[in-house]
């Protein structure tokens, strides 16, 4: 393909560049050709993250599994647009789901991804399923619902989820000082103090916005940014496996513990 004397890739990305310079093309045109050119950058920004820390997507798969819980590298296996938005330019996915087959356990994963590769929602929910059945059953029960709610965007729920795990951990594991504490912030600093809880967790616990925010009623609750859902999760996934993951398998290695 020829266009004023030069050859011109193939690339709908190129040849809608080509036609913008056109000056026969009019202002309505060019914005919509400057809309397709944005749409497509993006789409490569989503293509380059690359991160084993988040749940796997078909644009990065890699991270965690929600079936064997290791960071693992997946194949996309299937692929259906479940949408699909059409400019005068082009026609592209703008939403998607895909099944993910992990290399580890070769478990697949259904993940639902929006225009730009991002996920949206996961099968199974990474959460409770993973944990050590040594974990405090409603510890663990909070933790797997406040997943759930964190990977369909309710940042909300999935706040007031971990923060019962946490008051649930409190009961579990608290003396009756620290279980008479109405804040979770305190409760927390008097099982630190009690020696009940590892220093460098009551230091994470003390720098999350979310544990300050409770007020006396649920429908106090500010609302919850994306960021702050997430610290939080990843603050009780830590504690769970500090306070009880960890000393469970040191038991089972030293055939102390049976199941
Ligand atoms: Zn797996």
């Amino acid at each position: 393909m020829v266009i004023h004397g030069g050859t011109v890739s193939g690339s709908m990305a190129m040849s809608a560049a080509s036609v913008m310079r056109s000056p026969r093309l009019s202002v309505a045109a060019q914005a919509r050709t400057h809309e397709s050119l944005s749409l497509w950058k993006n789409l490569s920004m989503a293509e380059k993250r690359a991160n084993p820390d988040t749940l796997p997507t078909r644009a990065d798969p890699t991270g965690p599994c929600p079936w064997c819980g290791r960071v693992s590298n997946f194949e996309v296996t299937t692929s259906v647009d479940l949408s699909v938005a059409r400019t005068s330019q082009m026609a592209y996915a703008d939403c998607r789901v895909a099944v993910l087959t992990c290399h580890g356990c070769k478990k697949g994963t259904v993940v639902v991804t929006d225009n730009l590769g991002q996920g949206l929602m996961w099968w199974p929910v990474p959460g409770a399923g993973i944990l050590d059945t040594q974990v405090n059953e409603g510890v663990a029960s909070a933790y797997d619902e406040g997943m759930r709610s964190l990977t369909v965007g309710a940042y909300r729920a999935a706040a007031v989820m971990f923060r019962s795990a946490l008051h649930l951990f409190v009961k579990d594991k608290g003396s009756e000082k620290a279980q008479n504490e109405r804040h979770l912030k305190s409760a927390l600093k008097h099982m630190k103090n009690d020696g009940d809880l590892h220093r460098s967790l009551w230091d994470w616990a003390d720098h999350l916005n979310q544990l300050g925010n409770e007020g006396a009623h649920p429908e106090d609750y500010d609302d919850v940014t994306e960021a702050e859902a997430t610290g939080l999760g990843k603050f009780v996934r830590h504690l769970i496996r500090h306070e009880y993951e960890m000393p469970a398998q040191l038991l089972r290695d030293q055939g102390l513990l049976e199941e």
